[in-house]
């Protein structure tokens, strides 16, 4: 025997209507052995509830009764007047006394069910099939409590199976859910959402095989769906493990929906009213296929109620005192936390009750408050919990580290013995972006990265390029899926949930300025609840450096081609890596100096493995490489040479910014506080190389004087031996012995046969001389300049944080 339930979307008015009749004509032409049940129709439950609670204040519900009588009347069949005249009068009661029983209430409720038996009935019997509109009362027989009564399974069975003994064979069966009475012949509910625990007793006391229960969604799922775009539908679930997703809200099981079924080993089928006939729905029974399936769910609206006192060390009989005092005010506890030390006690509290659960409390230990020995009871609102179902501790180190990198702490923490459930509680505002962390881990989904790129001149730009090119490669390879949800420049903040597309400049174009930029930016990132953060500066602002505080910590990772942070005063840079810390976020800055060279990573290494770096030298400015390159061998002036490297791109607008030696000097001093050297910007010793007499001339000027390097330069020339050529140099040595240093940025000559010699047009090269490699220097060198090459290095970092994370 097969027992079919419809809730009450899918007996509206309408499609759901249309599709539940052709649901059971198909299945009865299959199987007459069967039986419906059936929910009120639409939000009928939820329209009588509203009428009761007007007319319990004594406001006129004339309006909202038409609707609801007009909405139950449509395209019916029979007159469903009697019905309406009994609740009408119940109300009308009601108003009068403006006062309602839960046992009148139950009465009115219970029209839901019967209308919606009768009206269904008398549409399948204009199609042809034969049917009965059934009364669950006459079957289901329960205790008094109205509202929610138990059901007494013996006699219940015994009258169920007598009942549809007594049928005549071909009649379908059509029974309300939801309804009962007690032994007075009184009308009794089973809870709200009952008829599904009406329909799996049914399928219990008629040893039905199955049990389809026909929904509005397609399914059990791993979250849910509204909350999770990537959650999954599960295909098969164990009794247990839907138990207990039940327990925890999954509304279209009633938390006492399987007991029945598990007991009888009747398998349960959740399929879509809406959903086409190749559906395969979740299928619920003893034996499911996969055993290990994991899912999410929350409850919001939770309090904790905090318990504290010094004075209960070691006292016995307080926690009995605690639940004594919320049992005799009807309050249900959630989790529960006491550590061993027994100084205090919390709960968890539905919401609506923790003020009540205050007071309970206050009101027994009243004495010992008095005495000192009760310090605080107190409740913290705005919590809600997430169980994750189906996860054993031992796995849920990978979900646990993704919680802290995206700076949520649970206040509470447990794990059930049996069932394998975990439960976390936190504040409402955490709640929605643990969801989406956890669903991604559990089922090993895209890791989203959200970057923020702030700045997009020629770096920015290539950068975001080269991201959204590579994206699709870095989702298939690692399963990373990086995601540019803002990018700025000092005016503006384009901002995308989802990330930008190729067409971010055209959409930038468009949108108004912002002020406060950076704070814009992370207050987005919170409102959408992004996880993974990472911020990446392309500028050249201080003010963009100085808020990377900030952004660390508000949950970004920063990655950063601005030198302007790391060559800030030694105490401000080591506060910054104080914060970061704190905060556990990385800061990436590889392009600082060498751009995409692989320097930065390389010395970092060295140093945390114990070599002893001596000296680092070499020539860090792709400008004035290629000035000396070229100036050394070729027979052109020095000032023809530097306009053809300013033509070329290689140098600023102004060269002496790269002349005066501040951009080398600036780099050696990052390279320095790498070794744990804690320099200043002052200790660099600078030769300058523009004459005292240009330095400060404006641009122009210092154009049209430019040839009175020449002289100074052809000298330095001519002093070169044969194979000797000039190279501008940064270089740095440290004496471990006497731990001193010397930082120092100048104008050298190498024989032509050296490394150093040998570099050609812009290129950067690094020699790193240690302990163990002695005399022979570790070399790195390759172009040390350009957006292309910056951008690459920058994209290196985002991707090394990505990989962390994972
Ligand atoms: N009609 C009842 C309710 O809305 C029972 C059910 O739909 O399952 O709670
Ligand atoms: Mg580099």
């Amino acid at each position: 025997m097969k027992i079919i339930k419809f809730g009450g979307k899918s007996l509206e008015n309408g499609k759901g209507i249309s599709q539940t009749i052709k649901i059971i004509q198909r299945n009865y032409q299959q199987n007459t052995n069967l039986a419906i049940v059936v929910s009120a129709r639409g939000k009928a439950t939820d329209e009588l509830l509203h009428l009761i609670a007007l007319a319990k204040k004594g406001e006129d519900f004339s309006a909202e009764w038409a609707d609801f009588q007009t909405k139950q009347n449509h395209l019916s069949l029979i007159s469903l007047q009697k019905y309406f005249d009994e609740v009408e009068t119940l109300l009308s009661g009601i108003k009068l006394l403006e006062e309602c029983s839960d046992k009148t209430q139950d009465r009115i409720l219970a029209y839901g069910e019967i209308i919606s038996v009768n009206y269904l009935t008398a549409q399948l019997e204009k199609n042809g099939i034969a049917a009965k509109a059934i009364d669950a009362g006459d079957l289901f027989l329960t205790n008094d409590e109205f509202g929610n009564a138990a059901v007494n399974f013996a006699i219940s069975e015994a009258k169920t199976q007598a009942y549809f003994n007594s049928l005549e064979p071909h009649i379908l069966p059509i029974v309300t859910g939801f309804i009962a009475k007690n032994s007075h012949g009184e009308r009794t509910t089973l809870g709200r959402n009952g008829s599904n625990y009406s329909a799996s007793l049914l399928a219990n006391f008629l040893n039905a095989d199955l049990l389809e229960n026909y929904t509005h969604v397609d399914g059990i799922f791993t979250g849910n769906p509204d909350e999770i775009h990537e959650a999954i539908k599960i295909e098969q679930l164990s009794y247990a493990d839907a138990a207990e997703l039940a327990q925890f809200g999954a509304n279209i099981l009633h938390a006492k929906t399987i007991e029945p079924l598990q007991q009888k080993n009747i398998a349960l089928k959740i399929l879509n009213t809406f959903g086409d006939d190749a559906q395969t729905g979740t299928l619920i029974s003893a034996n499911p296929e996969d055993k290990t399936v994991r899912a999410l769910a929350s409850l919001k609206n939770k309090a904790l109620i905090h318990f504290k006192g010094k004075g209960l060390l070691g006292k016995v009989g307080v926690d009995g005192r605690i639940f004594k005092a919320f049992q005799n005010n009807n309050i249900s506890v959630g989790m529960i936390s006491q550590g061993s030390s027994e100084r205090g006690i919390a709960m968890v509290v539905s919401e609506d009750q923790a003020e009540k659960a205050v007071k309970s409390l206050k009101q027994e230990f009243k004495e010992d408050i008095e005495k000192g020995d009760v310090d605080e009871i107190f409740a913290e609102k705005g919590l809600g919990v997430l169980a994750i179902i189906g996860l054993n501790l031992n796995l849920f180190d990978k979900p646990y580290r993704s919680l802290v990198r995206n700076q949520i702490t649970p206040k509470l923490f447990n794990n059930t013995i049996t069932g394998n459930t975990i439960c976390l509680l936190l504040t409402e505002k955490e709640l929605n972006k643990a969801i989406q962390v956890i669903h991604g881990e559990l089922f090993d989904q895209p890791k989203k990265v959200h970057i923020a790129v702030i700045g997009h001149g020629l770096v920015g730009k290539t950068l975001i390029e080269q991201i959204l090119v590579q994206r699709k490669s870095i989702l298939e390879e690692k399963n990373i899926d990086l995601r540019i949800f803002a990018i700025a420049n000092s005016q503006k903040v384009l901002l995308a949930v989802n990330g930008v597309q190729e067409n971010w400049e055209e959409l930038k174009k468009k949108i108004p300025q912002n002020t406060d930029i950076q704070k814009y930016i992370i207050s987005f990132a919170q409102q959408n609840a992004l996880e993974n953060l990472i911020m990446i500066d392309n500028t050249a602002s201080e003010n963009v450096a100085k808020s990377y505080a900030l952004f660390a910590e508000n949950g970004f990772d920063i990655v950063s081609s601005n030198k302007i942070a790391n060559t800030l005063p030694y105490s401000d840079y080591q506060k910054f890596r104080k914060i970061l810390r704190r905060n556990n976020k990385k800061y990436y800055y590889e392009t600082n100096v060498g751009a995409g060279l692989p320097l930065i990573d390389t010395i970092k290494l060295l140093h945390l493995s114990g070599e002893n770096i001596t000296r680092i030298k070499g020539v860090f400015s792709g400008s004035l490489s290629y000035i000396f390159n070229h100036y050394s061998i070729e027979n052109k002036t020095f000032e023809e040479v530097v306009l053809e490297a300013k033509e070329k791109g290689y140098t600023e607008p102004d060269p002496r910014e790269d002349l005066s030696g501040n951009d080398v000097a600036r780099k050696l001093l990052i390279l320095a506080r790498e070794l744990k050297i804690p320099s200043e910007f002052e200790d660099v010793q600078i030769q300058n190389l523009i004459p005292e007499a240009l330095k400060s001339l404006p641009k122009e000027e210092f154009f049209e004087r430019m040839h009175e390097m020449n002289p100074i330069y052809q000298q330095e020339k001519d002093a070169l031996q044969d194979n000797e050529v000039l190279r501008y140099v940064g270089d740095l040595q440290w004496d471990n012995e006497n731990q001193t240093s010397s930082l120092e940025v100048k104008l050298v000559k190498a024989s032509q046969a050296s490394a150093l010699g040998q570099i050609k047009g812009a290129d950067s090269i690094f020699e790193i001389y240690t302990e163990s490699y002695g005399d022979q220097p570790l070399v790195i060198q390759g172009a040390g300049a350009g957006a292309k090459v910056t951008a690459r290095g920058v994209f290196g970092d985002v991707l090394r944080i990505s990989e962390i994370l994972d």
